[in-house]
């Protein structure tokens, strides 16, 4: 019998920094018992906003301050991928955020490509990275970041993220970044619609022009954005677990609106986004999804091909990764 956990999967939400393991917090931090691990890496199971969720992430951050231990969260993070059966995945960290101890913003790149470089040829996953500026940042670490994305072109690197407290801070910082990227030719993504409503989405495609958006959920509640987003073929990027962690007009998965958007053919798929704060994995979201909406076979294998459809990646790779998500592995009777 075909389980959710063996189905093969496309993840292209998931921050690295975030997403350590009790056994890589080990490691890095050797003496951080189990219950130190659940009290101060896991974010509360129902957070006041984005904000509070964002508190915890630092302490992950502090950890990935040099070679070994970027290289150990990589390897850590691919061990993860492997237990949900995820064959692509696109990884996005903030490279400026990992200079603590002397390493340049250009050699956590370069340390952090190679890693993964290394852990997808030794795993089959197919990877790619997204470098993430932060809302919080200057105009001049937003371009930094973005020129990191156009210098690393041909390498793992392969597009631009804004990420941080959406409600604390406008995008006004953010925009020659974003032009930056688009005259270049470089894939955008940008997170929108989780700590605020419809309007954040509408701002963030109208400045930034990502053809993906983070998370997005709150698009849900502007009828006109969400006909928007399926006509011009916008990708949410879901993480169902972490919203339902983060968003207060989410209360629990019954009204998570995934199943609603996915009705409304808006292209969607399914991602962690955060694997360590909200202690999750990719199959968990799953078998959440599919428990309460009666999401099988047919609805992970169409979420699945539109991730890839929205994919940073060439036509080429995609093909290949296409013939992996072979229909016959959807069938019936899952777990
Ligand atoms: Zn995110």
């Amino acid at each position: 019998m075909t389980s959710v956990s063996t189905l093969p999967k496309i993840e292209l939400h998931l921050h690295l920094d975030c997403s350590l393991s009790f056994n890589a917090v080990s490691k890095l931090a050797p003496g951080v018992t189990r219950e130190e691990y659940a009290s101060d890496y896991i974010a509360p199971a129902r957070c006041t906003n984005l904000a509070e969720f964002l508190s915890r992430a630092p302490k992950g951050v502090v950890l990935m301050q040099d070679e070994p231990s970027l290289r150990i969260t990589v390897e850590d993070l691919f061990h993860q991928l492997q237990a949900d059966n995820v064959i692509y995945a696109e990884l996005r960290f903030a490279p400026l955020l990992h200079l603590e101890r002397g390493l340049s913003a250009e050699r956590v790149v370069d340390i952090v490509n190679r890693a993964t470089e290394h852990m997808s040829r030794a795993t089959g996953i197919e990877a790619r990275l997204i470098l993430c500026t932060l809302r919080h940042f200057t105009k001049q670490q937003s371009i930094a970041t973005a020129r990191l994305v156009k210098s690393y072109q041909g390498s793992r690197v392969v597009a631009l993220d804004i990420a941080g407290d959406e409600a604390g801070f406008p995008l006004t910082a953010h925009i020659e970044a974003y032009d930056f990227a688009r005259a270049n030719n470089l894939f955008r993504t940008a997170h929108a619609g989780e700590a605020c409503g419809p309007e954040s989405v509408w701002e963030t495609l109208r400045l930034l022009e990502p053809t993906r958006i983070g998370h997005g959920v709150r698009s849900i509640e502007d009828p006109e954005l969400v006909r928007h987003l399926r006509q011009h073929r916008i990708h949410l990027e879901i993480c169902p677990l972490s919203n339902i962690q983060i968003v207060p007009e989410i209360a629990d998965m019954a009204h998570h609106p995934i199943d609603l958007l996915y009705r409304q053919h808006v292209p969607l798929n399914i991602n962690t986004d955060t694997r360590m704060l909200t202690a999750t994995t990719l199959t968990r979201n799953y078998e959440e999804v599919s428990r309460v909406f009666g999401w099988g076979p047919r609805e992970f294998l169409e979420t699945n091909l539109m991730g890839l459809d929205a994919a940073f990646v060439d036509e080429t790779v995609k093909t290949i990764l296409r013939a992996k998500i072979d229909a016959s592995k959807f069938v019936p009777n899952l777990a």
